[in-house]
């Protein structure tokens, strides 16, 4: 039995939903992994009349199409899609059924109209978070266009591939056998990858705008639901839509909400701001703002998008440490996300750089992975919450280096060890190790505007009590701005004052 009751009780409502007959193509050995995916191919089939499986040889074994009954839609899973590809599973069963994909129609006509011929591969780990994303818009793009095709890999299964490939970042694609990406990639990204996203003059042609937010996290999707409550015109530019919120597992300080984790909480906040017909553009990148008579601000693909007030909610990005070494190996052994990269890892010596509460969370995950996990922090003690500082010192694969400086992460073609600096006696040292996660906390997205609106020496954006910036007309909110502390539930409040304050202003002007 691959599926305890409880999901098998949930399974059975989602496999009701079916439309049509899929059959199911299983390329299966003798080996352990084929032996359970047969088990889970055959209680799927048990469970629903509309399911039908067949044997057959497929590129990878173990591994099964996903098909409809006469017409190969190329939805491959190669290893056992359970874990966090469940849902991948059963959507493909779903879509492959004839049930629409929840995507947009004009998506929809993008992907129809791809012409060519695409071979996505894409590399998971079953406890990766943003995989799904992945597998679930290349599934998609397969069952939508007969020209498009796409396998799942779980690494785990296929060690050799993964090994020789040398794939050390989830989920890592390939397309038609090249490197196409790694890291979570939304379909619409995936689409503007391919060139075939909306082009420039679709967006500049858009009417002005009464409010523009850039950023769609938290604090955007606040802003422009606020403002789009007024009954105005409102637009959302962002590279993609969630923020950090993306990129979090659980979640159990978003108040009157117990507990929840990221990917769920993006969904309903998507959900919220269509309601109120609020234009979403992604995957866009805003790289100028200008103030005319309309506030302009031009978009890294040449667009220019128009508005009478703009709300600035870019939020924060990973620190990079900025040594040598950082970025060449980056996805080689240099990661960000413990959660996605650390199964990668297994039985490998792995670096954790900073002490703070996510370098040591990141440190007790990675423990419970890898052989054994070095902290380095640059401080002469640890600044993560003590109870956290406790469970690491409990840990019997644990090194702990304070106040030493990262000098150097080395490699040939990917990680194989970290230089550093002991800070009290100034002797460099070195460590032979494969991977190295930096944990060192979050810059704000301010870059393209440090000239134009005022900025603190963090280049976070000033703003008032109404979310106002030193531009008029231009309002700010979230993990970009000057406030005290960055959370869900604070970007989301100075959303919303930035979105009122933002339609003030539009009152008054
Ligand atoms: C791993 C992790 C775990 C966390 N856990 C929690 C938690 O448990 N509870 C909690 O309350 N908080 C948590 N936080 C903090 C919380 O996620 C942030 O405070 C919050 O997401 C900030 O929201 P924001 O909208 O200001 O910015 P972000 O979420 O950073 O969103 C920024 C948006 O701007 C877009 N963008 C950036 N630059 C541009 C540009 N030039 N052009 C267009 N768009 C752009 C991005 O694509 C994104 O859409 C966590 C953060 C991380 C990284």
């Amino acid at each position: 039995m691959m599926l305890d009751a409880d999901i098998k009780a949930q399974l059975a409502q989602y496999l009701q939903l079916m439309e049509g007959d899929v059959l199911l193509k299983v390329s299966a050995g003798s080996d352990d992994v084929s032996r359970d995916m047969l088990a889970l191919v055959d209680e799927l089939a048990a469970m629903s009349s509309h399911i039908k499986v067949e044997k057959t040889s497929l590129e990878r074994t173990p591994s099964f199409s996903v098909n409809r009954i006469g017409e190969d839609t190329g939805v491959t899973f190669a290893g056992i899609p359970l874990g966090h590809e469940f849902t991948s599973l059963v959507l493909a069963l779903l879509q492959v059924s004839g049930r629409a994909p929840k995507v947009d129609q004009q998506v929809i006509d993008q992907i129809k109209n791809i012409k060519g011929e695409y071979h996505f591969e894409s590399y998971i780990s079953l406890s990766c978070h943003n995989c799904p994303d992945v597998v679930q818009a290349l599934n998609v793009m397969s069952v939508l266009n007969p020209g498009i095709s796409h396998t799942m890999i779980d690494g785990a299964a296929f060690k050799d591939e993964v090994e020789s490939k040398e794939i050390m970042a989830v989920p890592t694609v390939f397309l038609n056998g090249e490197f196409f990406g790694s890291g979570r990639m939304t379909l619409e990204e995936i689409l503007a990858k391919l060139g075939s996203g909306p082009d420039a003059s679709e967006l500049s042609n858009k009417d002005p705008f009464d409010v523009l937010v850039v950023g769609g996290g938290p604090s955007g999707a606040s802003a422009a639901i606020y403002a789009a409550r007024k009954g105005i015109r409102t637009g959302i530019v962002a590279e993609r839509f969630g923020g950090q919120v993306m990129d979090t597992l659980g979640i159990e300080n978003f108040i009157s909400v117990k507990y929840t984790e990221g990917p769920k909480l993006v969904a309903s906040l998507e959900e919220h701001v269509k309601e109120y017909g609020i234009d979403v553009m992604t995957p866009q990148r805003a790289k100028r703002l200008e103030k005319k008579d309309l506030i302009e601000v031009e978009l890294e693909n040449g667009a220019v998008l128009k508005s009478k007030a703009v709300i600035i909610s870019t939020g924060a990005r990973w620190r990079n440490l900025g040594v040598p070494g950082e970025a060449e190996f980056k996805n080689k052994g240099v990661a960000y996300c413990p959660h996605c990269d650390g199964p990668l890892f297994e039985g490998k010596h792995v670096a954790v750089i900073g002490g703070g509460n996510s370098g040591v969370e990141a440190a007790i995950d990675l423990a419970g992975i890898v052989k054994h996990v070095t902290v380095l922090e640059f401080m002469p003690e640890l600044k993560a919450d003590a109870v956290l500082q406790e469970r690491l010192y409990s840990l019997p694969n644990v090194t702990v280096l304070k106040n030493v400086q990262t000098k150097e992460i080395t490699g040939t073609d990917k990680v194989n060890g970290i230089t550093y600096i002991d800070r009290a006696t100034e002797e460099e040292h070195h460590i032979e190790l494969q991977g190295v996660f930096v944990q060192i906390g979050l810059v704000p997205n301010t870059d393209w505007l440090r000239d134009t609106v005022e900025c603190n020496r963090f280049g976070e954006i000033i703003v008032d009590k109404h979310g106002a910036t030193s531009v008029p007309g231009v309002f700010a909110a979230g993990d970009c701005t000057d406030s005290a502390y960055k959370q869900i539930i604070i970007s989301m409040g100075s959303g919303a004052t930035a979105g009122l304050g933002a339609f003030d202003y539009l009152i008054r002007n």
